[in-house]
């Protein structure tokens, strides 16, 4: 199942979780508006997908990531494998949708893309013991780009400022229920350039160890997102530039890029 967040003005000016009809290009949305339920509904009515603006899919109360867990974005950046995964958070103020402009910050000079597999939690997950399946948590997986100021994040002891800004999480545009994390192509082109190209089975820390490691320190909700890290290939974005980040079997998120100057103008955030 392909799962999305909308909004229409003819049906709902708030957002609400729907399932995607490929073959009827139109939505369902779930009753009650969960998702995360074990056996959830959908409306009887179809909404068509021109009535629709779809927003990034979640809507988290954190973004978990995991640094250096390819090891050749490792090397690239001249850093040592990490003998555990290496967490940082991103705050959910920084998403954005697939479509949506990513706002290059007046305060950095080289801002980068990390194309990287996104997984969503769907059940409350908190001290997993060796018995638990940290797979049978998981709700799905989408495209997530950690977009990431290079030289404030070696500027600075730690990662929040150099993740953090408005814009540097572009997610989306759905959520895939039915997706082997094991071995996908996942791939990021810049201007139609390519520039990361690998497959998720060269993670260092699976996504089982990973949901493992996160769930037994803080515990995860339905709805929070896990950036599982990047392979190598990064490279600084620059005003007017198109990035792309595609995973097979999900699709493509593709975002703009806008000096923070230019995109002050005329740009919309949403307040959800
Ligand atoms: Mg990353």
């Amino acid at each position: 199942m392909k799962i999305c967040r909308f909004t229409s003005t003819a049906h709902t000016a708030a957002p609400r979780y729907a399932a995607l009809d490929e073959s009827e290009n139109s939505l369902r949305p779930f009753v009650g508006d969960d998702p995360f339920v074990s056996d959830p509904a959908l409306e009887e009515n179809p909404i068509m997908l021109s009535q629709v603006n779809l927003l990034a899919p979640v809507a988290p109360s954190k973004i978990v990531c995991v640094g250096r867990n390819y090891k050749d974005h490792a090397a690239e950046l001249g850093n040592p494998l990490p003998p555990e995964p290496l967490l940082f958070l991103k705050p959910p103020s920084s998403i954005i949708a697939n479509g949506e402009a990513i706002l290059l910050p007046t305060q950095s000079a080289q801002v980068e893309h990390e194309g990287e597999l996104g997984v969503v939690i769907g059940r409350m997950a908190r001290l997993l013991n060796d018995a638990a399946d940290p797979l049978d948590y998981v709700f799905g997986y989408t495209i997530v780009n950690d977009v990431t100021a290079r030289d404030l994040q070696r500027k600075d002891i730690q990662f929040t400022r150099a993740k953090s800004f408005d814009s540097f999480c572009p997610v989306g545009t759905f959520i895939v229920t039915d997706f082997d994390p094991a071995n996908a192509r996942i791939e990021t082109r810049v201007n139609d350039v390519m520039k990361q190209q690998a497959s998720t089975s060269a993670m260092i820390f699976s996504v089982a160890e990973i949901v493992r490691y996160i769930a037994n320190i803080m515990t995860l909700l339905p709805g929070d997102l896990i950036a599982t890290g990047t392979p190598a290939g990064v490279s600084r974005l620059s005003d007017g530039d198109f990035v792309e980040v595609e995973i097979e079997g999900i699709g493509v998120l593709r975002n703009s890029v806008q000096s923070g100057a230019a995109a002050s103008v005329g740009t919309s955030v949403r307040a959800d």
